[in-house]
């Protein structure tokens, strides 16, 4: 029963958009309403109706310990007996870049900002400033944030220049995005031919997790590494994501692949609203006040993130991600013999603490075209037969589950009993 989610989402509908704050929570990618939520520790999270959920939403990736864990909550609760917040500069800004500088090869000096958006926004005006240039190459299925330059989808034919694809994006400047198909490293040296000297960057996910869980095909990201080297234009890995949640240093760490700028956000901020972008000295140099490119936040670096933020830190390293795969792999594996035992055409591909499954999907899904193809339909009946049986998977097909330290064998146990029962269902 959800008889109060129910009540609750007509009157958000009243007063706020759509009744939500962002569109993928209204449920329209699997149909129904969507659940209140009010309460969350560690794998759990409990609705206003006082049903009990096990989570794999995790808020969309911060929360790699779990809900409410202490020591996070702990550092909240005891910088918010000091303040909230000054706009001028505190210890805990530099105690927080000194982590990320730590653990990310491809960073060595990091400006903090509020969300993933500001993050990429501001990446890509720092290649363009640094290069000169305004060109930008993306993938199709990557997502980026919402600002102007990144929602432009592929035109008509590969190598040509973008078209919007959401009213308000002005076409002229949907015209300076090149999108092209992920994993595909031909695609990219042609581009960098056809356009030599004139794309400022190119910006991708190094696993894909926006299309459901797509990781890069072996030798795409050295290849596309090489194609921007030889250009001389920029390499930003997008780690939104997969930063502090595929390896302790990010995807660049685990592939090995050094791009010029990373952008993070999610886990770093411990739960709080955050992004941040980082790389090279002598590009980030280029970033006001030092350099000409201009970008601020009033609450950029706020105390309250970045004390939450050292707090998730430092209780990361490299053997939590080690123990964190390890717990990915056999779930998926063991989601995979299930679908085998139903008789169910699914395909499951994760990387260290990211899952999806792909319904009547081709046995490798690599590409865009194959996550597209999937059937929504069924992932849709799957959604709602796992949320009857108290699992919370995100409501749409194109996103990834994902795993932290709270999903323990019990949980993942629990979880796989349910999903037995939903594909004997659906
Ligand atoms: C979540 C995400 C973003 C956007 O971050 P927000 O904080 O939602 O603005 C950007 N890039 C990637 C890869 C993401 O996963």
């Amino acid at each position: 029963m959800r008889a109060k989610s129910e009540q609750l989402i007509e009157r958000a509908r009243r007063f706020i958009p759509g009744g939500v704050n962002s569109p993928v929570r209204a449920f329209k990618g699997v149909g129904g309403e969507p659940v209140f939520l009010r309460s969350g520790e560690g794998a759990w999270l409990e609705d206003v109706d006082g049903n009990r959920y096990i989570d794999y939403v995790s808020s969309w990736g911060p929360m790699i310990l779990g809900h409410r864990h202490p020591d996070v909550v702990a550092a909240i609760r005891k910088q918010a007996q000091l303040a909230l917040g000054f706009g001028a500069p505190t210890e805990l800004e530099i105690e927080l870049a000194e982590r990320i500088v730590a653990a990310v090869p491809g960073v060595e000096k990091v400006r903090l900002v509020n969300s993933g958006t500001e993050a990429t926004m501001t990446a890509i005006r720092l290649a363009r400033g640094f290069t000169g240039r305004d060109l930008i190459v993306k993938f199709q299925g990557c997502y980026h944030g919402h600002s102007d330059s990144l929602l432009a989808k592929a035109g008509s034919g590969v190598l040509t220049l973008g078209i919007p694809n959401s009213p308000g994006v002005p076409e002229a400047i949907a015209s300076q995005t090149l999108t092209l198909p992920f994993n595909d490293a031909g695609a990219v040296r042609r581009a960098y031919a056809a356009y030599a000297g004139r794309i400022a960057c190119l910006i991708l996910e190094p696993v894909a997790g926006n299309m459901g869980c797509v990781p890069p095909l072996p030798g795409f990201l050295e290849s596309i590494r090489q194609s921007t080297q030889e250009d001389g234009s920029l390499l930003i890995f997008d780690e939104v994501m997969t930063g502090f949640r595929v390896a302790l240093g990010g995807a660049q760490a685990r592939y090995g692949v050094m791009p010029d700028l990373t952008t993070l956000g999610k886990v770093i901020g411990g739960g709080l609203p955050v992004g941040a972008l980082g790389g090279r000295r002598d590009i980030m140099d280029h970033l006001a006040p030092d350099g000409g490119v201009y970008q601020a936040g009033t609450l950029s670096g706020n105390p309250l993130t970045a004390a939450a933020g050292i707090a998730m830190l430092d209780a990361l390293n490299d053997d939590f991600y080690v123990a964190l795969e390890e717990r990915t792999d056999t779930f998926a594996a063991e989601l995979r013999a299930l679908c085998v035992r139903h008789g169910r055409r699914a395909t499951v591909n994760q990387v260290c603490g990211m899952f999806s499954i792909f319904f009547d999907a081709p046995e490798r899904v690599t590409a865009f075209e194959h996550v597209a193809n999937a059937n929504s339909d069924a992932f849709a009946r799957f959604f709602h037969a796992m949320l009857e049986r108290g699992v919370y998977l995100a409501p749409s097909a194109f996103e990834v589950g994902f795993l932290g330290a709270q999903h323990s064998q019990d949980v993942l146990d629990a979880t796989l009993a349910a999903a037995d029962g939903a594909l004997a269902a659906i």
